[in-house]
């Protein structure tokens, strides 16, 4: 981690001081200053970072460091436009619970829980004075975005959030779904049919690539996290459930309104993004504390309906492929107010370190309906069910080709299939999820905030495994087809489709040029010249591959003919024979990975596709595609869907939702001011 800049009149101070003796003229510091600013860490007043707005809550704090070892912080105070905060300013010492770097006699000082109501930009300052009389005091910035008087209030918000989706993706699931007559495609996507579709910008605090966190709190926070990080700004301690707090807009819109909140993964539940809308964690792999938090802190988020993967979590120690661990869990002291002002302020639980808790039979407790696979779940009368959770696997839920090689094989008899593997042959598919989840949700009278997250898109294409990425990107899209039919029968809700960040760099380069039949005699001869230089032509013979849809809604076969070929620009060295894997590579949160049948899956891809002896060696270490900066499509429909246009930045994205759900819809500025006149002034900043 790099250290953050002086606030530059310390360095001045500190520069001056170099003429005189240090000793004599040492004064204490503030190495860090939350929420993040330009204006403490160079000392210029934009861009401005962190954004909320009037009245969402988000903790202040400063590191505070004493110039001497022998020195400490005795006190410390904020203050916003120079006014002071009325609330408990918690000083923590750092002792051994700071990062490395920062010094023992360290003090973090927190308040929690602050907000500001004027629209406009603030400044906050913080002072510290030292055990032997000394102060010092650090500016930063931040602006309150004013909520403007507006049309159509949305009751619903409905984000899609297609993990790792970018516009490769996209277009690879329409040809592949869709296909494509002389050019022009036959069947859109749903998301296609969208009316509205801006590019968005995607980098975290820390970062140009973000990872799976702040990709999805920037859209439901308006802030920058970083990377790992989930609704929390970052900190100097290890903790990672001590972080400064942002109010998420589940929280905002339940406090404020009383929604209601739908989580509805693919994934296992814990990961970044489901979390990312109701969990308040530094570290997006803590995982005890992070399922706890979505019961314990319901009454803050809303949290009505959970679904997806992740069972591990929800099962005492004691039972086999439990993940329960202490070590993964948190317990805020009561004593300490570092601490104990986030349950006090927050109104968040103390938490426990109760590595045997029976989640699963705590969320019955607490009137949650439960569902353990699609039988469970097609059970379910969602007529009769106000709260819902839905557990489909140990960890990651299977992708879409493998539970619908699951489902054909079973109707034919035939079992021993992936999801067999691994023991949850009777998955639903994520538009079954949505569907549920849906029902359960529209009884809400003050309306919802659902994410639906097609995850796998992004975990297969970290793996490189094109088909699989693809199936899931096609299930996504189902998805997306009822919250798009439930808008448009309801008429108040807003659906946003989008992705986090892209994933692997995919790029489609084109059609095979030969048959599937041909394909496997190149995979057996082997080589470059056979399996690059036969099967991908230059893009005047790629042509328009034709995959048959069945009548469930994906490819009769994905081994077709002159097949749709893709390539990777942040790949890790793998080998290909561009046909379709049998299994999916080992997936490392699965409690029996290390056991077969699961062990003897393919580790790498490495592990993979040897006998064609083509090896594409990768631009990136290690053994896994990454994600990349490339900005992502997001697409809206439902009233609000036109001021998601041009190229926008994730955090702005909160900030429309928030619009349309508290004041009413509103167009862009730039967008109204371009339909007045026809040289709209040039953007401000
Ligand atoms: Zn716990």
């Amino acid at each position: 981690m790099t250290p953050k800049p002086l606030f530059p009149l310390a360095r001045l101070a500190f520069g001056l001081c170099a003429l005189a003796t240090l000793s004599a003229h040492a004064a204490p510091s503030v190495s860090r200053l939350t929420p993040p600013s330009e204006l403490f860490s160079s000392g210029q007043a934009a861009p401005v970072i962190a954004r909320f707005l009037p009245g969402q809550r988000f903790d202040l704090q400063a590191t505070l460091r004493p110039d001497d070892a022998g020195k400490t912080i005795t006190a410390a105070q904020f203050a916003i436009d120079g006014k002071p905060v009325k609330a408990t300013v918690a000083l923590k010492a750092c002792g051994k619970d700071c990062l490395n770097g920062v010094p023992g006699n360290a003090t973090i000082a927190t308040l929690r829980a602050a907000s500001a109501d004027k629209p406009g930009v603030h400044t906050f300052t913080v002072s510290g004075t030292q055990s032997d009389g000394q102060t010092v005091t650090a500016q930063g910035n931040f602006e309150v975005v004013a909520l403007l008087p507006g049309g159509q209030k949305v009751k619903n918000i409905i984000i899609m959030l297609g993990d790792g989706m970018g516009a490769a993706q996209r277009t690879a699931a329409r040809i592949v779904a869709g296909g494509y007559a002389q050019g022009k495609n036959i069947t859109p996507l749903a998301m296609d049919t969208f009316p509205v579709t801006a590019m968005v910008k995607t980098a975290s605090l820390n970062s140009v690539v973000t990872d799976s966190a702040p990709g999805m709190t920037g859209y439901v926070s308006g802030n920058k996290n970083n990377n790992n990080e989930e609704g929390v700004f970052p900190d100097d301690t290890t903790d990672p459930f001590d972080n400064p707090r942002i109010e998420y807009l589940s929280e905002y819109l339940h406090r404020t309104q009383g929604k209601a909140l739908g989580v509805v993964t693919t994934a296992d539940v814990f990961d970044a993004t489901p979390a990312g809308n109701a969990v308040h964690t530094s570290n997006r792999g803590a995982g005890t504390g992070i399922v706890d938090q979505f019961l314990d802190d319901r009454g803050n988020t809303g949290l009505t309906v959970l679904m997806g993967g992740g069972r591990k979590w929800f099962v005492p120690s004691t039972v086999p492929g439990s993940a329960r661990g202490d070590k993964t869990d948190y317990a805020f002291s009561s004593t300490d107010d570092h601490t104990a002002e986030i349950v006090k302020r927050w109104g968040a639980a103390a938490g426990a370190l109760d590595k045997d808790r029976d989640l699963l039979g705590d969320f019955k407790s607490a009137g949650f309906a439960y569902a353990g696979d699609k039988t469970g779940l097609d059970a379910i009368d969602a007529s009769k069910t106000e709260r819902l959770l839905g557990l489909f696997a140990h960890s990651n839920m299977n992708v879409a080709l493998d539970k619908m090689d699951g489902r054909r094989n079973k109707a034919r008899g035939i079992s021993g299939r992936v999801v067999d593997d691994y023991g949850f042959p009777d998955q639903p598919m994520l538009d079954e999820m949505t569907a549920k989840a849906l029902s359960v949700l529209e009884r809400q009278k003050k309306g919802f905030v659902l994410m639906v997250e097609g995850a796998s898109i992004d975990k297969q294409a970290h793996n490189m495994d094109t088909e699989r990425w693809m199936l899931d990107t096609i299930e996504f899209d189902r998805a997306i087809k009822l919250a798009q039919e439930f808008a448009r029968k309801n008429g108040d809700t807003l659906v946003i489709v989008t992705a986090d960040h892209e994933c692997s760099g995919a790029a489609l380069i084109g059609g095979s040029r030969v048959t599937d039949a041909r394909l496997q005699e190149l995979v057996r001869e082997g080589g470059v010249a056979n399996l690059r230089d036969k099967v991908v032509g230059i893009y005047e013979q790629a042509g328009f591959p034709k995959y048959k849809i069945s009548g469930d809604g994906y490819p009769e076969t994905t081994d077709i003919d002159y097949k749709l070929l893709v390539a990777y620009g942040a790949n890790s060295d793998r080998y290909e024979d561009y046909r379709t894997n049998d299994r999916p590579l080992q997936d490392s949160q699965q409690p029996f990975v290390k056991k077969e049948p699961l062990s003897a899956y393919p580790a790498t891809p490495l592990a993979r596709d040897v006998d064609g002896k083509f090896m594409v060696t990768g631009q990136v270490p290690g053994e896994s595609a990454v994600h990349t900066a490339t900005d992502i499509p997001l697409s809206a429909f439902g009233p609000g869907a036109y001021s998601f246009t041009g190229v926008i930045d994730n955090t702005d994205v909160f900030f429309k939702l928030a619009q349309a759900a508290t004041k009413g819809v509103v167009l862009p500025e730039g967008l109204v001011a371009s339909l007045r006149t026809k040289a709209p002034a040039p953007a401000k900043k």
